[in-house]
């Protein structure tokens, strides 16, 4: 039953009466919020706006109602009638997911009924849904179900000057859509203002410009570079709780792991001040954020206490929190960056750019007068930050983007209507890897295994690998593990204090150097044995948040499976099955052991290392498959396995030559052959 009924008995239940009252007086309430919003003002002239241009480019202040209140505009204005629905993307999904249950609220509903949201792997809209928030790649993947987006009458390209790569190609796509759909209203917004180049993209759409009522805001730099960010942001947060008048302090940090050794650092030295001082209440907000700590954030700090959020970008413009008056701003950010000589891709602290600087400074001065500590030198401001930061595109691995593209068969892919265009290099490494992995023939035409291959949400390595279990009869140890995968390195679990025990417990599903993929596979495996218990993941130090989403990622690729026709069939104890399905998907990131005990990728020669936490970390095998290639302070393959080299010539005689694999050596057999071959 929905809530709609319920009402129409309200005069009988005295209880439901109240609760009725209670509901229309919070409703009544989030209608004077909406009110409030700088946006209101403008409703009526973009609502006018919008129904004479088919494209509006909107650009206002973050917190100014944007991606609140538009889509609802929208739908008082009718433009859900008839069956249709707004799309709005976002860059992140934790913010598609808190601004949809943010709009549900406000319109008074459940979220998932006429307010949703869909992410990879995760879709809360129903029949119902009017108002759908997704994540840009999620649009993306909808064009290939419905290339027309039919049962769309306005997209609306949220937080556009974040510039995903899956942002960029949308632009091309829906610009190119807005031609043959002359019914369908296009919204780019945009909380910088960097808006002439979406205006001149498409074909000079006008410019709508919310102007916002910013307060003043100190900004305050260091006089010296500081040698350590994390301790100094520490030391900064607890000089404005002692010293400073009321108001919550956002501190930006680089990631999740920054976030959490903050967080540790800033608990200890609050227990060293004594209990005079203040509550200092810490809320992490991060991509990976678990649902449940996603409300904390919002929630209004008590009288008296002051709230510190620890955050990444994700609260530099996607995610405005209310109260805030201090920002600390260490001026780094995470990036991705790719090598295409390399092929790898690295995600590395960086400098951010001037106009992430100026935004994150406006966090602070949002409800009143703030202040902006900035623990840089102005010089390091003025000379050395970018103007602006690089778009994703440019600076990315563009295999998974060329794949969907030739999907949707956009052939030429060199001459797409970039806003930016990519390097022609990293196109080049794109088309080279989908061919060598059969997606693409010769021509650059999409094969059978490519179009199945595109039908499963991850990066094509991995859909490879899945596609190729299918003849090794393997997919249901290959989608347990693709999901693994997945979800990252959040399996483990290794709290500071336990740090010996947690070692322990991991290595039991390490039997035998089995490698990573299998102890994942193990781990899973284990946990299902024991009904997908929590208290069996807390006795084996596994993060049950993690198994969670990854038997939720598991379940959709069982779907996807019998979508391509695939069967879900076991190898049973047949590892060397499983592990030529990896091969099928990886062959291309192999390394080698040379005789000086370093490992060496197979075809670039470059020097690399396996990462500490892996399992065969201390058994060094002769020949392995990686995961992933990451640089921190070293480069370090993540997730490995041992392969006999005979198999890379056997699957991939493309790509290895049988002088390739006699290279290795075969007759001098190191330890760990036997086992590799055996399984
Ligand atoms: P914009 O997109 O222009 O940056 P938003 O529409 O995201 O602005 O936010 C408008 C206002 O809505 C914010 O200032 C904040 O007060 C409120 N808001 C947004 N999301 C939430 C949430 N999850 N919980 C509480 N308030 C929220
Ligand atoms: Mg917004």
């Amino acid at each position: 039953m929905d809530g709609g009924k319920y009402e129409e008995d309200l005069g009988i239940d005295r209880q439901l009466d109240r609760q009725s009252t209670d509901k229309q007086m919070l409703f009544a309430k989030h209608q004077d919020q909406r009110r409030s919003l700088p946006i209101y003002c403008y409703r009526e002239g973009l609502l006018e706006a919008i129904k004479e241009h088919q494209i509006l480019v909107v650009v206002g202040e973050t917190g100014s109602g944007k991606t609140t209140q538009l889509p609802q505009y929208l739908h008082e204005a009718g433009y859900t009638e008839h069956g249709k629905k707004i799309a709005c993307t976002q860059p992140r999904r934790v913010a598609a997911m808190s601004v949809a249950a943010r709009v549900s609220k406000e319109m008074g509903v459940k979220l998932g009924h006429e307010v949703g949201y869909s992410i990879r792997f995760e879709d809360c809209t129903s029949k119902k849904t009017v108002i759908e928030y997704m994540t840009d790649g999620m649009l993306l993947r909808e064009f290939l179900v419905d290339p027309q987006l039919s049962s769309y009458s306005v997209v609306m390209v949220d937080e556009a000057h974040e510039r995903t790569i899956s942002t960029d190609i949308l632009f091309g796509l829906l610009k190119d859509l807005s031609r043959s759909r002359s019914d369908l209203k296009l919204l780019i917004s945009s909380a910088t203002l960097d808006a002439e180049k979406f205006s001149d993209y498409f074909d000079r759409a006008p410019i709508y410009k919310i102007p916002g009522r910013p307060f003043p805001i100190d900004i305050l730099n260091t006089k010296a570079p500081e040698p350590d960010y994390l301790d100094a942001a520490v030391s900064t947060v607890l000089q404005i709780h002692v010293t400073q008048q009321q108001g919550d302090v956002l501190v930006f940090l680089p990631g999740q792991e920054e976030i959490e050794s903050a967080e540790e650092i800033l608990k200890y030295r609050i227990r060293g001040l004594g209990s005079k001082i203040a509550e200092l209440i810490i809320c992490p907000v991060y991509g990976n954020l678990p649902t449940d700590l996603q409300v904390k954030i919002f929630e209004p700090t008590p009288e008296g206490a002051r709230k510190v959020v620890l955050a990444t970008n994700i609260a530099e413009t996607s995610l405005t929190i209310d109260g805030i008056k201090y920002v600390v701003d260490p001026g780094f950010c995470k990036l991705k960056s790719y090598n295409p000589r390399t092929g790898m891709d690295s995600l590395l602290v960086h400098p951010i750019s001037k106009a992430s600087a100026m935004q994150r400074a406006g966090r602070s001065g949002r409800t009143g007068p703030g202040k902006c500590y900035r623990l840089y030198t102005s010089h390091n401001y003025k000379d050395d930050m970018e103007e602006n930061t690089v778009p994703e595109i440019q600076r990315t691995n563009l295999a998974s983007v060329i794949l969907t593209l030739k999907n949707l068969g956009i052939h030429d892919v060199v001459h797409f209507d970039y806003m930016d265009p990519p390097p022609v290099e990293a196109l080049v490494q794109a088309l080279e890897l989908l061919t060598v992995l059969g997606a693409l023939d010769i021509k650059g035409e999409l094969t059978l295994i490519g179009r199945r291959m595109a039908e499963f949400p991850l990066d094509p390595m991995l859909s490879k690998m899945i596609v190729a279990s299918e003849k090794y009869r393997c997919s249901e140890e290959i989608i347990t593990i693709a999901a693994m995968l997945d979800v990252g390195n959040s399996i483990f679990y290794r709290p500071k204090n336990k740090q010996v025990l947690a070692d322990n417990a991991k290595m039991n599903f390490f039997t035998e150097n089995c490698g990573d993929h299998i102890a994942l596979l193990k781990v899973y495996n284990s946990w299902k044995e024991a009904a997908f218990s929590t208290q069996w993941c807390f006795e084996n130090f596994i993060q049950v948040r993690s198994m969670k989403r990854a038997r939720d990622i598991r379940d959709q690729l069982v779907g996807l499976l019998e979508r391509v026709g695939i069967e879900v069939t076991s190898s049973a104890d047949e590892l060397d099955a499983v592990k030529k399905a990896i091969i099928s998907g990886f062959f291309p990131r192999s390394a080698k052991l040379d005789k000086f005990g370093l490992y060496q990728t197979f075809k670039n020669r470059q020097t690399v290392h396996i990462h500490p936490s892996s399992g065969l970390a201390q058994s060094l095998p002769r020949c392995i498959i990686y995961h992933e290639l990451v640089l921190t302070t070293k480069e370090y393959m993540r997730q490995v396995i041992e392969v006999n080299p005979k198999w890379l010539a056997e699957i991939a005689p493309h790509y290895y030559s049988q002088k390739d694999i006699e290279a290795l050596k075969l007759k001098k057999m190191p330890r760990g052959e036997g086992r590799a071959t055996q399984g």
